[in-house]
């Protein structure tokens, strides 16, 4: 039985990248919202410190770009990687319609402090953190809030509408009943440091070899190192001791030297257990479900953030209105689901064709020959500023609705649009004259 009831226009359960994005564009239009997070703060390791391209232009259009990149970062402008003995490159950024054409590499925990800062200059925003959701809130079928576990007790926090952005383990979504689709992934992630040399690689990197993939990405003075391993296979991994895994690293990339040494524990690797699944309906009367809790995204390609903030912003795009006015209705949740679910779509098809190409990778255990067809794909000419626009800036990319500074690539899309408009009806004028004078009796 909770022991106090605080009321708002919007409860957002989950402080991760979906959660403080919507509760700052929500606050930001002037309406009431609270978001919830059961964590004392931001920071845990390895959750993903990947800021996209279309990420940074959101950033522009809300006018707070250049704060944010004070915020220190690295700069990611092209990817690649080292098949057996074949080096390429995958994607460049260097020419993507956006103001950054780079991928910004932050702690995830730097990048919800600068945006729950910003979310607190409005009246409107309340953040409280150490609040835990157990519960919803059910009225005649229609969800009114939920309970959640606070330090001062189980308190209710009542809500027009409800926002579940509590991730892949979403209580919000288990709560509610709602049908989730598994789509089977045949791998898991392994994540640790190793310190960086001045003559290591500056970009991301990616090394196939002896049944392995291991992806480096460049931290100031260390590696972020993800090994790719089989499901459910690390504790075969472990049985078979520290020493092999060390041999295993440096065979993937020799360049790491006896830097592996630095791995003497297993409590230095993290074990990220992927998943790929989706709701089948993201909504109810009162609830609604985006970001990983309505979709939980594979780490491949690095755009689980990506896609949670898009999430925030087709919701807070619709929704705002609404909800200041009062009148938010179970039709308005579905066209979210129906606007966000095929981006969803194709990046998770894009994400489970990434998985099957991985599984042939583990059954050569010897050394790797990079196939043709890759060696082909990836040496068709601009292949790789096409790689870099799905990855950096996605399936139809959001917009702030109210965006000030108007956003660059829709400038260049109208001119795109508006030029080819005009050769379609010269083309046709010419033609229609073309028929008319051929028609004409001799
Ligand atoms: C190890 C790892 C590496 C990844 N690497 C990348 C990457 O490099 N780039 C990338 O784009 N994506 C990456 N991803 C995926 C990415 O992290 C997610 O897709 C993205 O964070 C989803 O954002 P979200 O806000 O929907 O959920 P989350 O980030 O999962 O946030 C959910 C939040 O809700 C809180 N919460 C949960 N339950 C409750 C509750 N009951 N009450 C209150 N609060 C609650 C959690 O504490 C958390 O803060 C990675 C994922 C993992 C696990």
């Amino acid at each position: 039985m909770a022991n106090r009831t605080l009321e708002t226009t919007c409860c957002v359960v989950g402080g991760g990248p979906a959660g403080v994005m919507l509760g700052y564009l929500l606050a930001r239009a002037g309406v009431a919202v609270t978001v919830l997070e059961k964590h004392q703060d931001f920071n845990r390791d390895f959750r993903g410190d990947t800021v996209h391209p279309s990420t940074l232009e959101l950033m522009y259009e809300l006018g707070i770009l250049g704060d944010f990149l004070k915020v220190p970062h690295q700069e990611l402008t092209s990817a690649g990687g080292i098949f057996g003995d074949f080096p390429f490159t995958a994607a460049i950024t260097t020419s993507l319609p956006t103001h950054c054409k780079f991928i910004a590499l932050m702690p995830q925990w730097d990048f919800l402090n600068f945006l729950s800062d910003k979310a607190k200059e409005f009246p409107s925003f309340h953040l409280r953190m150490k609040h835990e959701a157990i519960d919803l809130i059910s009225d005649n079928g229609r969800i009114q809030g939920v309970v959640a576990n606070s330090p001062d007790g189980p308190v209710e926090i009542r809500a027009d509408l409800t926002v579940g952005c509590d991730g892949r383990h979403s209580r919000t979504r288990a709560a509610a009943g709602f049908e989730v689709r598994e789509y089977g992934v045949p791998i898991d992630a392994l994540w640790f440091r190793i310190r960086r040399a001045s003559n290591d690689p500056e970009n991301l990197l990616g090394n196939v070899n002896y049944g392995r993939v291991l992806i480096m990405i460049p931290r100031g003075d260390y590696f972020q190192v993800g090994l790719v391993i089989r499901k459910d296979s690390f504790e075969e991994v472990k049985q078979r001791g520290l020493e092999e895994f060390r041999n295993t690293l440096c065979r993937s990339a020799p360049y790491l030297g006896d830097r592996v040494e630095e791995i003497r524990d297993w409590d230095q690797v993290r074990l990220l257990s992927v998943q790929i699944n989706r709701l089948r309906q993201w909504h109810r009367p009162g609830l609604l479900c985006i970001g990983d809790a309505a979709h939980a995204m594979s780490p491949v390609f690095g755009v689980g953030i990506n896609l949670a903030i898009q999430d925030a912003v087709a919701t807070a795009n619709l929704l705002a209105g609404p909800l200041r006015q009062g009148r938010v209705t179970e039709e308005m949740l579905a066209r979210i689901q129906r606007r966000r679910e095929f981006p969803t779509h194709v990046t998770q098809f894009l994400q489970v064709m990434a998985h099957k190409g991985l599984q042939t990778v583990f059954r050569n255990p010897g050394p790797a020959k990079a196939p043709w067809p890759f060696k082909t794909v990836v040496s068709i000419p601009g292949i790789q500023r096409v790689i870099a626009r799905v990855i950096g800036v996605g399936v139809l990319p959001e917009h702030i609705r109210d965006a000030r500074n108007k956003p660059a690539c829709d400038a260049k899309l109208i001119k795109k649009i508006a030029v080819g408009a005009g050769l379609a009806l010269a083309g046709a004028v010419i033609a229609g004259r073309l028929i008319r004078s051929f028609r004409k009796p001799a």
